[in-house]
């Protein structure tokens, strides 16, 4: 008999929860996982919170440890959310809820940006790298919303509505009165889901042009998970405005 055998791998579970503390608009990533016997609290440089517990210990246990940190938290909430974007070699750029590492080329010829796999080479003087840069997204992020607002238009029944990309320095998206969609094209910086949450918000006004309860029901059908995403939104929001 091996002595392999009864060794087993660990127990992992994940989930993303709201963070537990008064006048915080934040979730937190939870891991428990039975090779683990303590807590262990994580902030990343972009404002991601991460818990790592043991698998059983009560949520409320879990809950004080945050609260008893939340000095702690704001502080180093508060200095992701400031640091400003650097504009250099190395750099790493939101994408689609992952993250591109900038590659900065010698400039030659038309000032250009092209993504190959994690990377995304441009080839520009420095002080134009930003333009080329957010060109680049923006040439992305049509079709890709595009191809976002066809598919919920059509869960919805209605024709896929006219789109707008908007560089509103506070706003993801917006329905204009004649039934124009405008969307932020730094939601091509977004996850998947907070496109999706942000898409299903705007066409949920088709219905209903306010913030009514009866609005948020509309919301709820189109996109069920939408109190979670939204705030996961916010909170990421600061750093998808950087540029
Ligand atoms: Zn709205």
């Amino acid at each position: 008999m091996s002595w392999l055998k009864g060794r087993r791998s660990p127990t992992r579970v994940e989930e993303t929860l709201p963070l537990p503390i008064a006048g915080h608009d934040a979730v937190y990533l939870l891991k428990r996982s039975s090779a683990r016997r303590t807590l262990a609290l994580r902030v990343t440089d972009r404002g991601e919170i991460a818990v790592n517990a043991p698998l059983r210990l009560p949520q409320h246990e879990v809950d004080r440890f945050l609260r008893r940190h939340a000095d702690w938290l704001k502080e180093r909430l508060e200095s992701a959310r400031t640091r400003v974007f650097t504009w250099r070699d190395g750099a790493e750029l939101p994408w689609l809820g992952g993250r591109l590492t900038l590659v900065m080329l010698a400039p030659g010829g038309r000032p250009a940006a092209r993504q190959e796999m994690d990377r995304l080479f441009c080839a520009a003087e420095e002080t134009a790298v930003e333009t080329v840069v957010s060109h680049w997204y923006r040439h992305q992020a049509r079709p890709l919303l595009m191809e976002r607002l066809a598919h919920h238009a059509a869960r919805l029944g209605r024709p896929t509505p006219p789109l707008r990309l908007s560089d509103a320095r506070t706003r993801w998206g917006s329905l204009s009165p004649k039934g124009v969609v405008s969307l932020n094209w730094r939601l091509a910086k977004a996850s998947p889901e907070e496109i999706d949450y942000v898409i299903c918000h705007e066409l949920a006004h088709f219905r209903r042009r306010d913030h009514s309860p009866a609005f948020w029901r509309e919301v709820e059908t189109l996109f069920p998970e939408w109190e979670t995403v939204r705030r996961r939104l916010r909170q990421n929001g600061p750093l998808y405005f950087q540029f």
